[in-house]
């Protein structure tokens, strides 16, 4: 069991599951997403997932073009959401409150980022995640 919280802790999750990967974007929304030089996410199935508390202080901003941002009313932390039309739930890897032993599984979007923003995998792809079926296999997400 792993489990998860917002900064002031009103949004509550737990997952089934301990993920063993994740991914970097270092795409301009991403940034502004996370205020800093890309995002650190992960996936696991919905059947893997569970919400514990503070459903109803999750507010969503959605961009023309689908870009998702699901974040907590009261204290602004980005929260995970359910991946439109798919049976994954995307997860923000800092509100994990288990030290995890996880690796990078893949940098997207490498050909944005700041000059700053230096980390890199072994995977890097010049532009976007291709297909969430590419990603839940890189992430080797349990399948369903
Ligand atoms: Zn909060
Ligand atoms: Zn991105």
């Amino acid at each position: 069991m792993t489990t998860g919280q917002c900064l002031c802790t009103a949004v509550r999750f737990s997952l089934a599951v301990e993920p063993r990967f994740f991914y970097r974007c270092h795409c301009s929304l991403c940034r502004k997403q996370t205020g800093v030089g890309h995002n650190l996410a992960t996936l696991v199935n919905a059947r893997d997932f569970r919400w514990d508390a503070g459903q109803a202080s999750i507010s969503s901003w959605v961009k023309p073009g689908g870009y998702r941002n699901d974040f907590c009313a009261q204290c602004g932390s980005t929260v995970p959401n359910p991946l439109r039309g798919s049976t994954y739930v995307w997860i923000p890897l800092g509100l994990l409150d288990e030290d995890l032993s996880v690796q990078c599984a893949g940098d997207f979007c490498v050909d944005d980022a700041m000059s700053w923003d230096t980390q890199r995998s072994a995977s890097s792809h010049h532009g976007s995640v291709e297909s969430l079926g590419d990603l839940v296999q890189e992430l080797r997400v349990n399948g369903d």
